[in-house]
């Protein structure tokens, strides 16, 4: 069956309610659904608040453009061969690899569960994204396995243990790991991929599989670690099938307060941030990424928006402390303060974007896809080479050069697999959960266009009706962005389009008249009109050149950086990767300054434009290019010296330099150091550094 087809059989047929958040609150039970007016892709089943938007099914949204050549390489590359990287991807839940006691811990064999449940997410989301067939039956050929022998006396998806077996309960809770519930979490992972896969396939086996996984037993509901990955994928079994024992498990979880001060315990984020200095232990990211987001559909399900606060809180104080230019904070693997050298993995790459994918659709803040679209272009394409083949790191740093002895040299190497595996698999899910969500739909039957790039949308809006929207864009490599709109008879809908928030002049129009583009508190223009085959919205965002000041806070004294953007991509001095990404031309110079005019002055900084390749690989002849000026120096970085503590005279030779995004970039300087000319401090942060590794 064609995939859409698919789709629109199964949310067409699902019933669908309404909800009132602020009443339901304490007169409507949580599954109590009260059928009243059609919501496409309303949930059979809601909790006490809805999100303020629905993500679409994987499927919907088709990559086109620079973003479907983004796509192919990860199907021709990592995601569509991860069995051929690592032996540990062909026993990922494999019906002949079932690892019992001690074993099930990663360090002892249980590693290709995580592997598995990461690989599987973004092979079946990628394959529907593309629709390709291909793909989509290599994921549910693995996954089959699981739905197949699934049974009543399973623990989560191991289903070769026994929930009766006090010794397979034992193993699979992992209290005596250096990880506790280490088995539960890989669990968890698996059951997102399986959500994904029944989003996109409606297969109802899959469905089953979800829902019996967390009925049978709703250990996962009592655990305060690394079993909160088993929160989203429970949560999306009941919105689909209602099931009581999901309902009393997610209601205990979000119910209860455990002990915070438990190691790995994610109780913490159920609560907002302290602002006091060193009061917040740093934590792992992934572990972060995935708490935090988890403990947001605490709002969804009970309706109290502290949870989303406190969420929001947490992601605020990484914003401040943590964040790198390239849009994902300082993850190595703790966070920690901004730094040159500082690394990020892959992994938090992933879970990062993830996360801000769940506040967006939750919350509907715009200010969640400005970030998405921040760490996608930036950080997204600096994991992996360029073939999405071969090689990718563990960690990236803002700045990598050429010496050898620059701190974590090889995590931030390019290898075909890093030890641990995490990386390796989670790399899979960056592109395809950025592809999918694009697009969201509303609760009023509208389409939000919430993050931008090339691509064709299908699906309903409306009276139910299907309209396809077709994007053509090189957007973020250009501004404009020409949206045709296909309904397939006219209908009346509201169409929501996001404004960037670093755009300050974004111009918008439909069928060549200007409507006004000033974005309401979230963040987003809507349209409310009668859309008929052919309307054509025309969406303008002029970008400008913004250099940014911060301090590298991991230096003694502090070293002061400047950073160069323009739209959503941040810019770097490239130093070419000559014959592979771990080689970089011996004769790139990088000992500069930036020297342009800091703070609101005009930088001088110009804009030199070029064609978009023939198939876009992120290259260095990148066809956007910046040019500014520099003063060269004697710079000789170190591990404990990534950036010189003062501004640098300009005395030395003046130059221009060629920036190119940093995204296209292996080798690179991105936090660069500054003239006096170049550098405004930034306003002093509330806190000192949120932690350190
Ligand atoms: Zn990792």
């Amino acid at each position: 069956m064609n995939p859409s087809l698919g789709r629109t059989l199964l949310f067409a047929l699902a019933p669908v309610f309404p909800f009132c958040a602020c009443r339901a609150e304490k007169t409507i039970p949580a599954n109590t659904p009260v059928p009243k007016v059609r919501v496409n892709y309303g949930r059979p089943f809601e909790s006490r608040a809805r999100p303020a938007l629905i993500p679409l099914p994987p499927g919907a949204v088709e990559p086109e453009g620079w973003l479907r050549d983004w796509c192919l390489a990860a199907k021709e590359g990592y995601t569509g061969h991860m069995d051929e990287v690592d032996p540990a991807f062909c026993q990922a839940w494999a019906s002949d690899y079932k690892m019992t006691g001690d074993k099930l811990y990663w360090p002892n064999g249980g590693w290709p569960y995580e592997g598995g449940g990461y690989w599987f997410d973004g092979l079946a989301r990628l394959g529907y994204a593309m629709h390709d067939d291909s793909l989509i039956n290599q994921a549910k050929t693995r996954l089959d396995v699981i739905i197949t022998n699934m049974n009543a006396n399973s623990i989560l998806f191991l289903w070769w243990l026994n929930k009766n077996n006090p010794e397979d309960i034992k193993a699979s809770e992992g209290k005596n790991y250096g990880e506790p519930e280490w088995p539960i979490w890989a669990s968890g992972l698996l059951g997102r991929a399986l959500a994904g896969y029944y989003a996109g396939s409606g297969d109802q086996r899959a469905l089953r599989t979800l829902e019996s996984a967390y009925s049978n037993g709703t250990g996962w509901a009592t655990m305060e670690g690394w079993g909160i990955a088993n929160i989203w994928p429970a949560y999306q079994a009941y919105l689909w099938t209602g099931n009581k024992n999901i309902e009393q498990a997610l209601t205990e979880f979000f119910g209860k307060s455990g002990d915070e001060k438990q190691r790995h315990s994610n109780q913490r984020y159920r609560r907002l941030p302290s602002d006091k200095p060193g009061a917040e232990e740093a934590d792992h990211g992934v572990h972060f990424c995935e708490s935090t987001a988890a403990w947001s559909l605490g709002y969804l399900w009970t309706g109290k928006r502290e949870f989303l606060e406190a969420a929001l809180g947490w992601y605020r104080l990484v914003e401040r402390e943590c964040m790198q230019p390239h849009g994902v904070p300082v993850f190595d693997e703790s966070y920690g303060p901004t730094g040159a050298f500082r690394g990020t993995e892959t992994c938090d790459v992933a879970a990062y974007i993830w996360s801000q994918t769940l506040l967006l659709s939750i919350s509907g803040e715009g200010q969640m896809a400005d970030r998405i679209e921040r760490a996608f272009f930036n950080a997204g394409p600096a994991t992996v080479t360029r073939d999405f083949k071969t090689q990718h790191v563990y960690f990236q740093t803002p700045n990598r050069m050429a010496d050898k002895s620059l701190p974590a040299y090889d995590q931030c190497t390019f290898q075909p697999k890093h030890g641990p595996l995490c990386c390796t698999a989670a790399l899979n899910r960056i592109v395809p959960n950025y592809v999918m969500h694009m697009w969201m739909a509303t609760y009023d039957n509208g389409l939000a266009a919430v993050q931008y790039g090339p691509c064709q949308m299908s699906a309903l809006a409306g009276d139910g009706v299907r309209v396809r929207i077709n994007c053509r864009t090189d957007y973020p490599f250009n501004e404009s962005i020409e949206m045709t709109v296909k309904p397939e008879k006219k209908a009346s809908f509201p169409l929501l389009l996001r404004i960037p928030d670093w755009c300050r002049k974004p111009a918008l129009s439909v069928n060549g008249t200007t409507i006004k583009a000033t974005p309401d508190a979230r963040g987003f223009v809507r349209i409310h009109r009668k859309w008929k085959k052919g309307d054509t919205v025309r969406l303008q965002f002029p970008m400008s050149v913004q250099v940014a000041n911060g301090t590298d806070k991991n230096l003694n004294p502090v070293a002061p950086y400047g950073t160069v953007s323009y739209g959503p991509l941040l810019f770097a001095l490239a130093i070419p990767d000559t014959r592979d990404a771990n080689t970089p031309d011996p004769a790139a110079s990088w000992n500069y300054a930036l020297n342009v005019a800091g703070g609101n002055a005009d930088t001088g900084i110009t804009v030199e434009r070029g064609t978009m390749p023939a198939r876009w690989d992120w290259p260095l002849e990148s066809p956007l290019k910046l040019r500014a000026d520099a003063v060269s120096f004697d710079w000789k970085p170190a591990p404990n010296a990534a950036l010189p503590t003062a501004p640098v005279a300009a005395t030395g030779e003046a130059t221009k330099i060629t920036l190119i995004p940093y995204g296209c970039t292996k080798f690179r300087v991105s936090m660069f150091p500054v003239t006096e000319r170049a550098f405004r401090p930034p306003e002093p942060t509330r806190t000192e550094p949120a932690g350190s590794k």
